[in-house]
C-alpha cells in the first residue's frame, strides 16, 4: 500500500510521476498514449517561473512551454497542486511527436 492511485506501473525511484528534471517531462508528455501533456491543469494553471530564462508563464497544460525561450517544462497530475514541483527539461530539449 503506497497510497499512489496513478494508476500506472511504475516504480517510485525510477522515473514516474515523482521523476524529476527532463525524465519527468518525458513521463508526462507520454503518458496516456500523449494525451496528458494537451490536458489542462485544473484551477486555471500554475503559475511558473522559467528555469531557463526566468520568465514569469502561466503553465497551463500539464506539459507546456516557456513562451519566452520555448523551453519545456511539465508537472505531474499528482504534484500538480504546487507551483514547486514544476520540472523542467533543460537547454535544447523539445517534445518528440
Ligand atoms: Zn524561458
Amino acid at each position: 500500500m503506497s497510497g499512489c492511485n496513478c494508476g500506472g506501473a511504475h516504480g517510485h525511484g525510477g522515473g514516474g510521476p515523482y521523476a524529476e528534471g527532463r525524465e519527468l517531462v518525458e513521463f508526462v508528455a507520454q503518458a496516456h498514449g500523449g494525451a496528458l501533456r494537451r490536458r489542462e491543469i485544473p484551477g486555471g494553471g500554475l503559475a511558473a517561473t522559467c528555469q531557463g530564462c526566468q520568465a514569469p508563464f502561466v503553465l497551463k497544460t500539464f506539459v507546456g512551454s516557456c513562451p519566452s525561450c520555448g523551453g519545456v517544462h511539465a508537472v505531474s497530475p499528482p504534484r500538480a497542486s504546487d507551483p514547486a514541483n514544476i520540472q523542467y527539461a533543460g537547454d535544447g530539449f523539445s517534445l518528440a511527436g
